[in-house]
């Protein structure tokens, strides 16, 4: 099937990102969330981002109408139903996405890949939801998604050879580097990127030293373009507590327990940019 028109459930800090993307390659975009001010602010920062890009000077003002013009939104998710690909970008909460899953099914049309971008669910039981299990796979954007080449394609055990070459070259044409991985708690880049975002809010819960020094640690000693701390609030703490989680329960190993400073930032609402605060202040 050839695709042109693809549906994003989920319009937060990746839904919006990869919607963004697919659009400025010419696929229309249904962009899907439960809220329409939710798509609203999705829309916003999209148009943000390209303003950002024409000053510049790598896009155009007709461009970016263009690209504005290939995107719709819905806050129901019937309107995926002529999708012919879809990418869940939904928060990452394991029943809620079962739930989707469920749905989309019953929803889409025969043939219809549908991908997830979760960070650490196993692909494989969100296949099992599904009456097309082979026709599941997990296409796993980076953030920020236009500025980011990977996409971590995440075979499930039941995930076909065809499924795996379409989103292959799909990631291809959204101008994304592929590279496929197995579908294990976490894939490659969260089984070695959260533990070590994990390790630097105990640094900080423990006093080793402030938020500032730690980051500037790893900027400096070990040549990261960011530091841990303020990648976990580039991130969202709740995403990276969520995958610290999965990561705990489906490896069982006490290594990779959840940092209970990063909970308790999260019980409180501060979980990094998208929010205002996280272990720095946005509000400016
Ligand atoms: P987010 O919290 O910014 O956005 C999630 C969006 O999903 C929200 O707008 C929410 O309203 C919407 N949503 C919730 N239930 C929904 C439903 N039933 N139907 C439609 N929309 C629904 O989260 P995010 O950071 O964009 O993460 C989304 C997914 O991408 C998660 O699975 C996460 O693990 C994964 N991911 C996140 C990052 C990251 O850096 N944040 C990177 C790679 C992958």
């Amino acid at each position: 099937m050839e695709i042109k028109k693809i549906a994003i459930i989920g319009s937060g800090t990746m839904g919006n990102g990869i919607a963004h993307v697919a659009a400025s390659k010419g696929y229309q975009v249904i962009l899907i969330d439960i809220k329409d001010e939710f798509l609203e602010r999705a829309l916003k920062i999209i148009t943000k981002n390209c303003d950002r890009q024409i000053k510049k000077e790598r896009l155009t003002e007709e461009q970016k109408n263009e690209l504005l013009s290939n995107i719709r939104t819905s806050t129901d998710l019937n309107a995926a139903s002529d999708a012919d690909f879809v990418v869940e970008a939904a928060t990452e909460n394991e029943q809620l996405k079962r739930e989707l899953f469920q749905k989309l099914d019953s929803i889409c049309g025969d043939g219809v890949i549908i991908a997830t971008n979760t960070s650490s669910i196993s692909i494989t039981s969100l296949a099992a939801e599904t009456g097309r299990p082979e026709m599941v796979i997990g296409m796993h954007f980076m953030n920020p998604v236009p500025m980011m080449k990977l996409v971590e394609v995440v075979n499930g055990l039941t995930t076909s050879d065809e499924t795996l070459a379409t989103v292959t070259d799909l990631a291809e044409k959204l101008g994304k580097t592929p590279c496929v991985v197995n579908d294990y708690p976490g894939f490659i880049v969260n089984r070695i990127l959260m533990p070590m975002i994990n390790e630097a809010v105990y640094c900080l819960m423990e006093g080793i030293a402030e938020a500032e020094a730690i980051d500037t640690t790893m900027k400096l000693g070990a040549a990261h373009p960011m530091g841990p701390l303020a990648l976990g609030d580039l991130i969202g703490l709740d995403v990276c507590l969520a995958i610290m989680e999965v990561l705990h329960s489906e490896l069982g190993d006490s290594k990779y327990r959840p940092c209970p400073l990063l909970k308790k930032m999260v019980a409180a609402g501060y979980l990094g940019r998208k929010s205002g605060r996280g272990f720095y202040d946005y509000s400016a």
